[in-house]
């Protein structure tokens, strides 16, 4: 078994190396390849580190030419030493010469050597080199020599990151890992610099040999029984209740958990010499790199899982696995970066501080986006690796309108991304002339805009876009902030609060809109195959009255002495109005009853967002004062699409003849019925599509408050009647996404979108 020595004596000589006193960096990096060459009975080692411009420099060798030492350089990709650093993955050829990849340098002098083990040196995901060992003998070797060289390297890279062997002055600085674009989907308009905050801190592995191996195996033990006794108790849970998504993830992290070839894995890196924390790192490379090589996207999403599995046992065994993982201080420019989270997760944040979000998965119409946008946060999802490939504090500029992400960013893209965000406060800057001009189109038509919000700090918005008034009020997200459910006093100051906000305009207040991805911590909820199409918002308030009274009697209250629009979301047939029409009713006499003041006008009004109410407009219409199209809803129930899964989210176009059509028919019954129309999904606020709701008979939408600008711009540059004809004639024969029409439409009339 020369596994546990070789890298123990390894492990020794490196720290001896590293506390030598005086020697520069190139003296140390010599002695270490020295060394490793050595012990690894090779006759060459060498290192080689990686430019910013991706070129790898050899920087350091036992065996070639020492001539060769900084002239040799591979371009990105080139070799199998350069494919090493660019797939991030080991490699081990018995002749490397006769492998078609092999690039030969004749002043390295390596003609002489066949086989070739190369690993990447990398740390937190980032690859800064490749470390190589090379013989004269064709031989493959053992997965023991693999083993000890991948736990050399990620000592030389721990060494390299940490600026101890710093200061060979040869161009490259170690210490700050590369520069990264990583491509995304935007999900809230904007752009941001700032710095790294994880959402779900990684713990950082810094001890990484280990003192008294026999205790550090006793370590793994413990903590992997822990983990896999917390996975069974949660999957005994889930499977009691039935859950769908989450059973499937949890099931994968419990096959991974009770897998013997990573718990073996584990053990023989502890035996090694590693510590139980750095056992745990080397073999999530190590597997990631194996499975990031398979094409099937299957193993890309077992990798997630196992990054998770990953993180949590690295928790346990820093005896953080339970218990709230106190937030580090928050840098005033944080830029959030996480895999996924809840919108009440977002919410969490010191609004004040945060700039900027990122998320791995997440899409456009995810309540977290709908919570940023409305935080006016620009954010960036379906940013796939980015937790992996950064560290708290690292730059990081989030460009929520090309959907990129800029991970340290080199000092040229800082500069042209701050260009771009004083090129863009000065259209704000434009917006903000037009904001007390009307929003009227060329051929008088008025539109009124109004604003979406959620919370008290949204209201400053109202008066600072211009907008007439609130035309979407998610009273939810108040009780997502709060710990405990908010009873009639605290909903009652909220709703007047709000109002007095408001000056004067309308306010539209939601009833609550609670399940799909929206949960209260501190109410129990069943867990739901399908929550979205599951037990939520009317169908909650009907079944469980006394929540949707009390939130009915703190409005009446808030409301007194003036006007107080109610809607209800989610009406999916007729007599839901009535239903709920009761419930008010009986506040409004008990208020009455007990002398309340009440509320000057009561308006009560019906979400449009479950195709169903399609179909039974003349029996909905005549029982409501007004009616709002949820877009974000209707349309992942009109094309069966998950409105939060990246995957089908962008597979259909709301700028489709079927959604168009639909909208068209309730624009005209609203008119036959005479019952005032808007829209309030996220559609609103995208000025292409506003123009087409214009075209369609709307004439009033809700929206983020930053949209506000935009869509009065387009507005100001329409003629509705000619956008009229234009939907006119595409839906007599237009099938599929008419969007290119469209767009064609607007270039042609000039119209600013
Ligand atoms: C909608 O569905 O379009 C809507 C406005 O409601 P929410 O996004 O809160 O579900
Ligand atoms: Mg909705």
């Amino acid at each position: 078994m020369p596994t546990e020595p070789a890298l123990r004596v390894i492990m020794r000589r490196l720290r001896e190396i590293m506390s030598e006193p005086a020697a520069d960096g190139q003296e140390r990096l010599d002695k270490i390849v020295r060394q490793i060459a050595g012990v690894m009975v090779a006759d060459v080692c060498s290192l080689y580190l990686k430019r910013q411009d991706g070129s790898l420099e050899l920087f350091a060798s036992e065996g070639l030419n020492r001539t060769a030492v900084h002239t040799t350089m591979l371009k990105r990709g080139e070799g199998l030493v350069g494919r090493c650093a660019e797939m991030g993955v080991l490699i081990n050829e018995p002749d490397a010469s006769k492998h078609p990849a092999f690039s030969y340098r004749p002043e390295t002098g390596e003609e002489i050597y066949h086989s070739l083990l190369a690993v990447p040196v990398q740390r937190s995901g980032q690859v800064l080199g490749v470390l190589v060992v090379q013989n004269r003998t064709v031989k493959e070797y053992s997965d023991e020599d693999a083993e000890v060289m991948q736990a050399t390297a990620m000592v030389v890279a721990e060494h390299l990151v940490s600026g101890a062997v710093s200061g060979f002055g040869a161009g490259i600085e170690i210490s700050k890992a590369l520069s990264l674009v990583v491509k995304g989907e935007p999900i809230s308009e904007g752009i941001a610099l700032g710095h790294v905050m994880l959402h779900e801190p990684r713990i950082v592995v810094t001890k990484l040999m280990a003192d008294d191996p026999v205790a550090e195996l006793r370590r793994l033990e413990d903590a992997l029984l822990e983990l896999k006794t917390s996975l069974d108790d949660m999957l005994s849970h889930e499977l009691l209740s039935g859950a769908g998504d989450h059973r499937d993830v949890l099931e994968a992290y419990r096959m991974f958990a009770h897998d013997r070839g990573w718990e073996r894995r584990l053990r023989e890196a502890v035996q090694s010499g590693l510590t139980a924390d750095a056992a745990v790192e080397r073999v999530q490379n190590g597997t990631r790199a194996r499975m990031l090589r398979q094409p099937d996207p299957f193993w890309r999403e077992r990798q997630r899982d196992l990054d998770d599995l990953s993180d949590r046992l690295l928790r346990i065994l820093a005896g953080r696995a339970t218990g709230f993982i106190n937030p580090p201080e928050m840098p005033s420019d944080t830029i959030l970066v996480a895999r996924n989270m809840g919108p009440a997760e977002l919410i969490d944040y010191d609004g004040t501080r945060l700039r900027g979000l990122v998320i791995e998965d997440g899409s456009g119409q995810s309540h977290v986006a709908i919570v940023a946008k409305a935080l006016g946060i620009p954010a960036v999802g379906q940013a796939t690796g980015l937790v992996e490939r950064v560290t708290a504090g690292d730059a990081i500029i989030v460009d929520g309108v090309a959907g990129e992400v800029h991970v340290r960013p080199s000092s040229d893209v800082v500069n042209a991304y701050t260009d771009k965000v004083r090129f863009r406060a000065r259209r704000q800057k434009q917006y903000e002339k037009l904001r007390d001009l009307p929003a009227v189109t060329k051929d008088g038509e008025r539109i009124a805009l109004q604003i979406n919000a959620g919370l008290l700090q949204d209201m400053p918005h109202l008066a600072e876009s211009g907008g007439d008034g609130i035309g979407l009020f998610r009273t939810e997200l108040m009780f997502m902030l709060s710990h405990s459910l908010p009873r009639v006093d605290r909903q009652t100051e909220a709703y007047s609060a709000v109002l007095r906000e408001a000056k004067g305009k309308p306010v539209v207040f939601r009833s609550l809109d609670i399940g799909g991805d929206k949960i209260l911590p501190y109410l129990r909820q069943i867990p739901e195959e399908n929550p979205a199409i599951g037990w939520r918002a009317i169908r909650m308030s009907l079944d469980r009255p006394a929540l949707f009274r009390m939130q009915i009697r703190a409005l009446l209250r808030a409301a007194a002495g003036q006007q107080l629009r109610i809607m209800l979301p989610m009406i999916a047939v007729a007599t839901e109005m009535d239903e709920a029409r009761a419930l008010i009713d009986k506040e409004w006499a008990l208020a009455k009853a007990r002398g309340t003041p009440l509320p000057s006008e009561l308006l009560i009004g019906a979400m449009i967002e479950v195709p169903s109410v399609l179909f039974e407009l003349d029996e909905l219409l005549p029982r409501v004062d007004f009616v709002s199209v949820g877009s974000n809803d209707l349309m992942q129930f009109l094309f069966a699409a998950d409105r939060s899964n990246p995957r089908v989210v962008n597979r259909f176009d709301s700028l489709s003849a079927a959604p168009l059509k639909a909208l068209k028919m309730l624009a005209g019954a609203c008119y036959r019925h005479n019952v005032a129309l808007t829209l309030c999904g996220e559609m609103a606020g995208r000025p292409i599509e506003a123009m087409c709701l214009i075209g369609l008979g709307f004439r009033t939408f809700s929206m983020a408050p930053a949209s506000i600008g935009p869509v009065k711009a387009m507005i100001r540059s329409l003629d509705a009647s000619a956008v009229t004809d234009l939907l006119d004639d595409l839906l007599v024969a237009g099938s599929g996404s008419l969007r290119a029409e469209i767009e064609a439409f607007a270039v042609r009339s000039k119209v600013e979108i």
